[in-house]
């Protein structure tokens, strides 16, 4: 038996609850691992409240995230004693995940953990982190330098915004950061935002083009704020659209693709190639400073994620959340 947080769907309706889990209840996978921490991300707070259909299998343990100690394994890639980081695959959606003291998992879906991070630190940094991550990259490849221009970063105070304005200062890029906590200004620019912008800015139904102004964007919020975003980037600028925080539509027009050339980027985290990832995880041990990591960073205890979650969903959590499930 172990601890976990279950979810179940029943007569009783959607139920998400800390319990003494028995092991059967792990679906097949060829490594096991105990675990030291996960996290909570956004898709996890739609998963324990149940918001959203995110989870597609009951009963379920939550948690896209974990880092941890390969208990048991028959895949050549891992030996027990290995320490490990999962991120996305469907874990936590239709595979038991890791809110929970221990996960059962295939190896092909794990990372090793990186040389430069604890597991704690693996987890503050979590999909969130790995997401923004890929979203740099993103810009990178498309060939946005420094010098070109100011970069837009939305949902700032979000897990994925705050990750993603650390890591573009770090790369020497001016960031501008767009919140609806205007009155974090101070702390975002400690984090390393140039400027920050009241989120209303670009809530609003957008023209087919604004005025221009970013050399590239990092959206976590999607709907009318993608669409400005989008209409408000520079001539052959691009977007990397990673979020839905503000909605999922998209109410844009052509405009911004076919008389300004912008590329618009989608960032999946959850099917990313291993190649991919193991790229990002390496760039992060290079790229974030793990003192303004600390700083966004908050430790919770497994039976209160399941209040957390509904906090993340109302914007009222800063930054990163570790789930420690040993307590
Ligand atoms: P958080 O909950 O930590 O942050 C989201 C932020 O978005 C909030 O802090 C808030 O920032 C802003 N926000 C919330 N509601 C609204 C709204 N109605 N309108 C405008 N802004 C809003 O989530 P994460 O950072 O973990 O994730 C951000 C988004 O990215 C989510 O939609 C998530 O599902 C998605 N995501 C996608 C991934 C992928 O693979 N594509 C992977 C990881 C995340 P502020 O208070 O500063 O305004």
């Amino acid at each position: 038996m172990f601890k976990a947080i279950l979810i179940t769907k029943d007569e009783a309706g959607y139920q998400a609850r800390l319990q003494d889990v028995d092991d059967a209840v792990l679906p097949e996978g060829d490594v096991s691992v105990d675990v030291e921490f996960s996290t909570l991300n956004y898709k996890d707070g739609l998963a324990i409240t149940g918001k959203s259909p995110v989870v597609r299998r009951f009963p379920l343990v939550p948690g896209i995230d974990f880092a941890g100690t390969v208990s048991e394994s028959s895949n050549p890639a891992w030996r027990v004693g290995d320490r490990v980081i999962l991120n996305g695959w469907g874990v936590g959606e239709t595979h038991c995940g890791g809110l929970a003291q221990k996960a059962r998992v295939k190896g092909e879906w794990l990372v090793a953990l990186p040389k430069e991070f604890t597991a704690r630190q693996a987890m503050a940094i979590g999909t969130a982190g790995y997401t923004a991550m890929l979203c740099v990259l993103a810009l990178e490849k498309h060939g946005i330098k420094p010098a070109d221009g100011e970069i837009l970063v939305t949902g700032a105070n979000g897990g994925v915004g705050s990750i993603a304005i650390a890591l573009l200062a770090r790369l020497g890029y001016q960031v501008v950061a767009s919140t609806g906590r205007v009155a974090e200004a101070e702390h975002l620019k400690a984090l390393g935002a140039a400027a920050v912008i009241d989120r209303q800015e670009l809530s609003l139904p957008a023209k087919p083009l604004g005025k221009e102004r970013w050399a590239g964007v990092i959206d976590t919020v999607g709907s009318h704020t993608l669409a400005n975003a989008c209409a408000t980037t520079r001539h052959h600028g691009a977007v990397a659209a990673c979020g839905l925080a503000g909605g999922m539509d998209f109410p844009s027009s052509v405009a911004p693709f076919i008389l300004r050339g912008i590329t618009l980027y989608g960032i999946d985290s959850v099917m990313a190639p291993l190649a991919l990832r193991q790229q990002a995880w390496q760039r992060l041990e290079r790229d974030l400073d793990v003192a303004k990591l600390a700083a966004i960073t908050r430790e919770i205890s497994l039976s209160e994620a399941l209040s957390v979650a509904g906090d993340l969903l109302e914007g009222r959590v800063r930054g990163r959340v570790v789930v420690d499930v040993n307590r």
